[in-house]
């Protein structure tokens, strides 16, 4: 009993750390085994493969502290998020109820079964023994992609294929990572295109064995230039997504949308060339309205969108920006007569780097992550951003605000 104690003292800690939200494989898999190894004992015969409401259902008697005790480990060990097979002699004894349900088990029915039976890939079973850290795997189900992380938690005593097999999903966990790596990768990309640029323009501009054509000069400095402001962007850009996804919740109060409006109009009127018209429009019903918002937040996406719109929109052409209710929601929205978005497009132009046109983009001063940084700031504010486009036609971006975060201004005639 006092070695039983001990191990289920090894198991607590990191079954509790899993209850409050984390625990390491390796934390799981040393649970397991200190659990399971109590359990085995000498009680596997009326619990192995029961859940211990079942165990308890087999003994006529009131359970007892010890059992109530087991009851609990057994239920923790069978909601544990990885799958945790017992194994004696290469053969199945006991599984938890992830392992039941990801590999397709029912131990009473395959009890003594051998284990590679039910394994993706049998050769997996030799490989994850003789692994000392574990191993990955990847496999396919239903067509779908699936990364396993395996480990054998062989006992120290007993035969070799006697111990715990581990798995944990790690499925999220690669696409997360594969996910960084690319982004790691474009920032890069991104970087080194004004950077190669800007270092050649500086080779030449300091050759000192043959003069300098005047305009050569001043074209190359006004290169340098260019491919500064261009990392300055980016680097800009990057910081607010960071921030957006990890920084403080946004700063709401009560904001006027003619304000908004206003100040978008006049950054669209001061970057908009010769030939394109910014127009505001705002039906009366919404003068006095406000929107429960991060004013800063909200100034930025329609930035972002009213840039895009004039540099998309060859003159001549006509931005409008305005605001308008639908369904007891107040939608925000800038729509241009540009050059449009062709249909299959659409679903992707939040994602970070995602540009239609690579040269385009990058030749009237896009980062690729206006967009993205638009979609965070909606997601903070519970909003909606909504893209309708027609190629050669134009392109509306909509940010749709639900009922509740918006009001007429007190004092200020009803809608
Ligand atoms: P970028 O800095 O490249 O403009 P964004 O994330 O702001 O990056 O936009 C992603 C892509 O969506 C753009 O590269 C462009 O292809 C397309 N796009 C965005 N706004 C418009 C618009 N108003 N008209 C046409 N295409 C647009």
């Amino acid at each position: 009993m006092v070695k039983g104690i001990s191990l289920l003292l090894v198991a607590v800690a990191p079954l509790f750390a899993w209850l409050q939200g984390g625990v390491t494989g390796l934390g799981w898999g040393v649970a397991a085994v200190a659990a399971l190894g109590w359990l085995s004992a000498s009680r596997r015969q009326r619990l192995s493969d029961r859940s211990a409401a079942a165990g308890r259902a087999l003994s006529n008697s009131a359970p007892t502290k010890e059992q109530q005790q087991l009851d609990r480990w057994l239920r923790l060990l069978d909601a544990a998020p990885v799958a945790l097979v017992e194994v004696q002699r290469g053969g199945v004894l006991w599984a938890n109820a992830t392992a039941r349900q990801w590999l397709a088990l029912d131990p009473q029915r395959h009890a003594g079964r051998p284990v590679l039976w039910f394994l993706p890939y049998p050769s997996w079973w030799e490989e994850v023994r003789k692994s000392r850290d574990g191993m990955t795997g990847a496999w396919q189900r239903d067509g779908e992609p699936i990364v396993w992380r395996l480990r054998w938690l062989g006992q120290s005593s007993g035969s070799d294929d006697d111990g715990v097999l581990w798995i944990e999903d790690w499925t999220e966990r690669q696409r997360v990572e594969a996910m960084r790596r690319d982004f790691v990768a474009n920032v890069s990309h991104e970087l080194r295109t004004p950077l190669t640029v800007l270092i050649g323009a500086l080779e030449t501009l300091s050759e000192r064995d043959f003069p300098l054509d005047p305009q050569l000069r001043s074209d190359l400095i006004a290169q340098c230039e260019r491919q500064g402001q261009q990392m300055l962007r980016l680097v800009r850009d990057l910081l607010q997504l960071a921030e957006l996804e990890g920084g403080a919740p946004p700063a709401k109060g009560w904001v006027t949308v003619v304000e908004l409006i206003d100040e978008a109009c006049e950054v669209g009127a001061a970057l908009a060339p010769e030939g394109l018209t910014v127009t505001a429009e705002l039906p009366e019903s919404l003068a006095s309205a406000e929107l429960y918002a991060d004013a800063t937040e909200i100034a930025s996406a329609l930035h972002n969108l009213v840039s895009n719109a004039v540099r998309y929109t060859p003159p001549p052409g006509e931005i409008t920006i305005g605001a308008t209710e639908r369904d007891g929601r107040l939608v925000l929205f800038v729509a241009d007569t540009g050059i449009g978005i062709a249909e299959e497009h659409i679903p992707r132009l939040t994602e970070r780097f995602y540009r239609v046109d690579r040269a385009r983009s990058r030749a009237s001063g896009g980062t690729g992550l206006g967009l993205a940084i638009v979609r965070h700031i909606a997601d903070r504010h519970e909003a909606l951003l909504s893209i309708t486009s027609a190629l050669g036609k134009g392109s509306r971006f909509a940010l749709e605000f639900r009922e509740g975060t918006w009001r007429q201004r007190a004092g200020a005639r009803g809608r």
